[in-house]
């Protein structure tokens, strides 16, 4: 009763998009001016009077409207604080949420999810939420947090908490569930090395080891991170458990073109609205080849059993401010718009 009046207080899919800085390099080059009128993006989280009074007699501009709006000077804990961080108090309760960042190769997926050791991201920030609650937490229950780190590249399962994984196999199991056989989870008692173990899985991605983006981009990372309750007093060793998976998508610049087909996902008798928007999102990166055929993706395998009915999912759509990106940033701001 309690998690379904809970959920009911909640919207259960949003999407936050998320404008990035100008890079180093991008600021040296001619192609790019987004200071003077050749300003390809505009944002105002506030929806003023000024901003719609501005943008009034322009017809080429477009209006998107999303739940929450992060320019370039928005850290990522400016991200957390406002769009996820009530969601982490759920996972504690046993309720499951997943937070997916969307936007083309070089958007700033990598750098929200996982960040620096300066921003860091929302993967390290969530984690550090998570061990606060229980930290605070004055029931006399006791807690266990793990994490694993997958990566799903070509449709073949990689353990990125590995050396040098293997594929890995999915497997049906009749209680848990979808699950990954063989996939290394590991106990944390701190978010304080997460973000050396998360740099260390991401550098065994076959993005970042590769120089060309072509293959590069194709590679989705989850982090799943998983807190078990156990009670102790009114119901001795009843066990909830909260899951939170967190996911950088493969780049999204083929989407577009994959998506005219027009095989969006409909509404189906065992699928959320959550995971419909997730699914249709990792859809949409697939490859066209599957067409035709009921073919799931091996990630929203793996994530659909995670998003039970009361579950929460954020997007995060991530967006270059340069124009020579323009449209990439149309195409992911339509999808985003779209997704809702
Ligand atoms: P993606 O994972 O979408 O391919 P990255 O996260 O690797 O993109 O970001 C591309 C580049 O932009 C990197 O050099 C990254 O450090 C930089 N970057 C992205 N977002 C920010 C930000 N908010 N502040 C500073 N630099 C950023
Ligand atoms: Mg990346």
């Amino acid at each position: 009763y309690w998690k379904k009046s809970f959920s009911q207080l909640m919207k259960l899919f949003e999407v936050a998009v998320k404008c990035r800085p100008l890079t180093a390099r991008e600021r040296g080059r001619d192609i790019v001016r987004v200071h003077n009128d050749k300003e390809v993006l505009v944002l105002d989280p506030d929806l003023s009077k000024d901003y719609l009074d501005r943008i009034q007699n322009r017809t080429k501009e477009r209006k998107y409207t999303f739940d929450y709006a992060f320019g370039p000077n928005s850290s990522n804990l400016d991200v957390y604080k406002r769009s996820v961080r009530s969601t982490i108090a759920g996972v504690v309760q046993g309720l499951n949420a997943t937070i997916f960042a969307y936007g083309s190769t070089g958007s700033g997926k990598t750098y929200t999810m996982v960040g620096t050791r300066d921003d860091p991201g929302l993967m390290v920030l969530s984690l550090n939420t998570i061990f606060d609650l229980i930290e605070k937490d004055n029931s006399s229950d006791n807690f266990q947090v793990t994490c694993s780190y997958l990566e799903v590249y070509n449709e073949v399962i990689y353990d990125l908490l590995e050396k040098s994984s293997g594929h890995l196999e999915l497997r049906e199991d009749p209680e848990q569930g979808i699950t990954v056989a063989g996939l290394r989870s590991i106990k944390v008692n701190s978010a304080d090395r997460i973000l050396e173990l998360l740099n260390l899985g991401n550098s065994r991605r076959k993005t970042e080891s590769t120089e060309v983006n072509e293959t590069s981009s194709r590679s989705h990372a989850v982090l799943e991170i998983s807190v078990t309750r156990k009670q102790q007093k009114e119901y001795p060793n009843q066990v909830i458990r909260g899951k939170l998976a967190l996911v950088d998508l493969a780049g999204s610049e083929r989407a577009s073109e994959t998506n005219s087909g027009g095989q969006k996902l409909r509404d189906g008798a065992n699928i959320n609205r959550s995971l419909l928007a997730l699914a249709n999102c990792i859809n949409a990166l697939g490859k066209q080849q599957k067409k035709g055929l009921a073919y799931v993706p091996k990630l929203t395998r793996i994530l659909k059993d995670g998003l039970s009915g009361n579950s929460q999912t954020i997007m995060i759509a991530t967006i270059s401010p340069a124009d020579n990106q323009y449209h990439h940033t149309v195409n992911t701001l339509k999808y985003a718009d779209r997704a809702k």
